[in-house]
């Protein structure tokens, strides 16, 4: 993925010092400083919500930290409040935390989700979504720091058992708990070619019976 361009969404806040060492960092904010500094190695550059806060503000200063370039997407509302990172190497401003979700996808060639809250969920399951049907076929990906996301594959697991999920759409969802072997598995996504529609509720069994 040299020389593309990923988006990370994270926690504003940091999470429970999980892991943690007397004083030391949490095995959290560990995984978005490693993300970061992975990205900046494989010049792969950073696009992300723009604030100096969370895992959001350690995974940027990581990258920069590592010499790599970061683009901060902020709709007005929470821009120029003290949370918005105040060196990154590109700030864009938009109208609504809409726009910032489609320009943040059109920029980035793939996405990854750090443990965070709902605007982390809101935001990995809205490129799910794209990407089930059809609207874009980029890598979406979680950094599964010590099984965080393991209630959400739960989740999705149970909607492909009760049908509601293609087992081919949950299995859009990369799943790695570092931040190399998770980038390599990026670069070999091939995105499902299936319909989102399952038996019965497929268009075309409807014009077929
Ligand atoms: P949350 O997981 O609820 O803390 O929300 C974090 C996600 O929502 C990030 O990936 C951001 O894109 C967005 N977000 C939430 N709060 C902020 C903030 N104060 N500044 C910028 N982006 C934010």
């Amino acid at each position: 993925m040299k020389g593309k361009t990923l988006c990370v969404f994270a926690g504003s806040n940091s999470g429970r010092q999980r892991g943690a060492g007397n004083g030391g960092e949490s095995a959290y904010a560990k995984a978005a400083q490693a993300l970061g500094e992975e990205l900046a190695r494989r010049d792969i550059g950073l696009v992300y919500g723009g604030a100096r806060v969370g895992l959001m503000g350690t995974v940027a200063n990581a990258a920069l930290a590592g010499g790599g370039a970061v683009t901060g997407v902020l709709p007005e509302f929470l821009a120029n409040t003290e949370l918005t990172h105040p060196n990154l190497t590109e700030l864009r401003i938009v109208d609504s935390m809409q726009q910032r979700k489609a320009l943040m996808a059109t920029l980035s060639d793939g996405f990854i989700a750090l443990p965070g809250g709902l605007g982390t969920f809101d935001e990995i399951l809205e490129v799910l979504t794209g990407g089930q049907l059809g609207l874009h076929d980029k890598p979406c990906a979680a950094l599964n720091v010590q099984g965080y996301f393991d209630p959400l594959l739960s989740l999705l697991a149970h909607a492909a058992r009760e049908r509601f999920l293609k087992p081919a759409h949950r299995d859009m969802l990369i799943v790695g708990a570092a931040p190399g072997p998770l980038l390599e598995a990026m670069a070999r996504y091939q995105a499902p070619r299936d319909g989102k529609w399952l038996g019965d509720n497929s268009p075309s069994s409807k014009t077929r019976s």
